[in-house]
């Protein structure tokens, strides 16, 4: 049973991350009726980042408050927004083309969609993980790090996000260990350098094989890939920061073409290979940055616009 009907609706769009508010901040300014979806809140990714230095305009922005800079300008702009709202399934009319979509609200039918779901947490998948999550396992630090303020922290990983998370972490816990498969990282060179000169130690070369405690997190069990030799870190939080995995799996049924990961492969206008669904942000198969994402919503809205009204360009 449904609750509510809303149909006409010309463009709607999945997601609230930076890539989703975008494409509904130009899909309202176009003049379409648009319409933003969010599962959770709006804010995405970036709203869980303790500081971001690489997007235009901010020296240092912490991620929460430039997502509620865009959630202001998205309600400036005349997007309608529904939170809390899951899109369940997607299908395509036969008779229009248009697409119903299923939500706990209701069915929304439009004409064109933006897919900006973004990407949901990577997991070790090891013994104890799921076990100590909410207890010690935490996946994001902005969130909870200041749970631990003085503790013995571990951040497990080797990109932007473990070295930023672990930057914010060295400021206030205790001891902070990066744990990182390989000899050297794969975040910026810049973040990097910030994290050498604190006191955060790189474990390097090591795997995390399981996680231990009784009622919190206690301690965990690593592994060094080069030795095969474990050894035990007692640690009383850790931060699990592995890279996301697309939220692809709504667009599956319409036989949208990914790569093997489950990213969706967009054009440069955003188009994906169904008429009428244009992709943006971590979703799509390319660089995850918020500047792009943020892009790539404003792309794909436009040529969403061009889409709906046939028209060749959008307004300039
Ligand atoms: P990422 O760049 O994919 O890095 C994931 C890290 O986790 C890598 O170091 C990887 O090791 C490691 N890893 C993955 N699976 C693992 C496993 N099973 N066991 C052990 N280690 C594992 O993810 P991210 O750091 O979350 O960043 C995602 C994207 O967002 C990147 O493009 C990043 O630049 C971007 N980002 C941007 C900002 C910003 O714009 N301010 C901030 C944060 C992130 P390997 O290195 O060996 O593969």
């Amino acid at each position: 049973m449904t609750d509510e009907i809303d149909l006409n609706w010309e463009l709607i769009v999945i997601g609230g991350g930076p890539a989703g508010m975008t494409a509904a901040m130009y899909g309202a300014r176009y003049g379409l009726k648009t319409m933003l979806l969010e599962s959770r809140v709006l804010g995405g990714a970036q709203a869980t980042s303790p500081g971001i230095e690489n997007y235009p305009g901010f020296n240092f922005i912490v991620g929460m408050d430039l997502a509620n800079k865009m959630k202001e300008q998205l309600k400036k702009c005349g997007a309608e927004y529904k939170e809390i709202t899951e899109v369940k399934s997607i299908k395509i009319l036969e008779d229009s083309g248009d697409f119903a979509l299923e939500t706990r609200r209701g069915e929304y039918i439009a004409k064109a969609i933006v897919i900006a779901t973004g990407g949901g947490h990577r997991k070790l998948g090891v013994p104890g993980e799921d076990e100590f999550t909410g207890r010690g396992v935490s996946f994001c630090a902005t969130c909870d790090g200041p749970l631990f303020r003085g503790k013995t922290l571990a951040v497990i990983g080797g990109g932007n996000t473990a070295v930023t998370e672990a930057l914010y972490l060295s400021e206030l816990a205790g001891k902070v260990y990066v744990i990182h498969r390989r000899d050297a990282l794969r975040a910026e060179k810049a973040v990097q350098d910030m994290l050498f000169r604190t006191d955060a130690e790189i474990v390097w070369d090591h795997i995390v094989k399981e996680f231990h405690g009784e009622q919190l997190i206690s301690d965990i069990l690593i592994e060094n890939v080069k030795s095969g030799e474990t050894r035990t870190l007692e640690i009383d939080g850790v931060f699990v920061a592995l890279g996301s995995d697309p939220e692809s799996k709504l667009v599956k049924p319409l036989e949208v073409k990914m790569n093997k990961r489950g990213e969706i492969f967009a054009d440069g206008e955003q188009k994906t290979n169904v008429p009428g669904l244009f992709a943006a942000g971590d979703v799509v198969d390319g660089m995850k940055q918020i500047v792009v994402a943020a892009g790539q919503g404003a792309v794909a809205a436009d040529s969403a616009y061009k889409y709906i009204r046939k028209e060749k360009t959008g307004p300039r």
